[in-house]
């Protein structure tokens, strides 16, 4: 079994109040097995030194699309879909560089079963990426923002969207998303901004339709997710046992209240807002969804701050393949920008991610858990830009980058140049 040991200069473990200070890290195979300020050192032991960098737990970005590209998403319709899965995993593996050593995809509008795929082959070690949790395909009413014909011509029927109106179809999605592996029932019950033909200040499920879908899934074990603008769906999702918040929009104090009491996580993608902002100052956002975002951003904004004021378990989640997988990192810097400590947003892409997936292996430094550990230069609590830098990644025991010697290299020159 390999053993390496981590002498790190100082740590977040994801879950404490303040950085450890020097710390080191014994690893054996793929766990953590002790932590402490100097750990014993196995004879055939790597040492690997991280005395100038802060280490934390691997980051967990829980909202990507890792086989939508939404600036292409009609031509991407015609590809296969095992084109989309080698993309995906070609977006995984660069996202992985970023520190993103888990993810959770939330959605295809593939009439096949990628996502599953990539998990698969990751998760069996076919393949190097981080390791996945899906939820297929986006379940939703027709008229909601899970149906995709608005995209097309109304004469192409393509099988894109996962859309029921009955009981007993609403059942018969969800019982097939569990047949053929998702692990996470995703389902839409607002519409949305990106897409053509709903409203995300609009509920697209009767009460009824959502205790169907939610019901179904709970029997076979599967958490729900939920896709939410509206106030009165953010309210919805909450009262049929959804277990995140996507987005959440449009959410107003009683919601906000009420995610606090039953505990329900929000992923509020708050760097997908700085993204539409953006687009709307440069004219490029798309036009179907000019005229909601134009009558909604200082909502959504308004809404950011009440989360940020909240005790709410707010989890990091991007909804990447909307955008640009580069521009994940930048969620970190967008929470603190809507009012969200440095420390809570650390803890939104460790800890509190790992409790939103249930998994009890991630999101936390200690012995027994997962190595899956991130290092970068400088203090992330102090400045949460230092986020941006990772330049080290271990996920499950293996160093899947170690970039610091390039830098440290060229800082050796340097000094040498200025020597001589
Ligand atoms: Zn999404």
């Amino acid at each position: 079994m390999n053993a390496i040991v981590l002498v790190c200069g100082n740590m977040f473990d994801g879950s404490s109040e303040e950085l450890s200070g020097p710390t080191e890290i014994s690893v054996e195979g793929n766990k953590i097995t002790s932590i402490g300020p100097s750990v014993k050192r196995p004879p055939a032991a790597q040492i690997i030194d991280l005395s100038d960098r802060t280490v934390a737990p691997g980051f967990i970005d829980t909202h990507v699309h890792l086989t939508m590209d939404a600036a292409h998403l009609a031509q991407q319709t015609l590809e296969s879909s095992a084109s989309k899965a080698l993309k995906g995993l070609s977006l995984a593996r660069e996202y992985m560089n970023y520190g993103f050593t888990t993810l959770r995809d939330l959605g295809t509008a593939d009439p096949e079963w990628p996502t599953v795929d990539l998990r698969n082959a990751i998760n069996a070690g076919l393949v190097e990426g981080p390791r996945l949790l899906v939820a297929t395909h986006i379940l939703s009413g027709s008229a909601g923002h899970g149906d995709l014909r608005g995209f097309y011509n109304p004469r192409w029927t393509l099988p894109v969207s996962a859309i029921a109106d009955n009981a007993g179809d609403i059942k018969a999605l969800v019982r097939r998303e569990h047949t053929f592996g998702s692990d996470w029932i995703k389902t839409t019950n607002t519409g949305g901004y990106f897409s053509a033909g709903d409203d995300p200040a609009r509920v697209t499920w009767f009460d009824d339709e959502m205790e169907v879908l939610t019901s179904t899934a709970h029997q076979l074990g599967m958490p729900v997710a939920v896709h939410t603008g509206a106030a009165e769906g953010c309210k919805q999702a909450i009262r049929f046992g959804a277990r995140s918040l996507e987005h959440a929009y449009l959410i107003d104090s009683e919601g906000v209240q009420m995610a606090e009491r039953a505990g329900t996580y929000v992923v509020p993608t708050m760097q997908m807002t700085q993204e539409d902002l953006h687009e709307m100052k440069t004219g490029t956002l798309p036009c179907q969804a000019v005229w909601k975002f134009r009558r909604d951003n200082e909502k959504i904004l308004a809404s950011q701050k009440l989360l940020s004021g909240s005790q709410v378990k707010i989890a990091y989640g991007t909804d990447c393949g909307m955008f640009s997988f580069s521009h994940g990192i930048l969620e970190f810097q967008a929470m603190v920008k809507a009012g969200l400590s440095p420390l809570r947003a650390l803890k939104a892409a460790t800890s509190t991610a790992a409790g939103l997936l249930s998994r009890n292996d991630l999101g936390v430094l200690a012995p027994g858990k997962l190595a899956d550990i991130v290092a970068m230069p400088g203090n992330p609590i102090a400045d949460i830009q230092a986020t941006a830098k990772v330049d080290f990644v271990m996920k499950g025991g293996i160093v899947y980058r170690d970039t610091r010697r390039r830098y440290d290299d060229a800082a050796v020159v340097a000094y040498e140049r200025k020597a001589s």
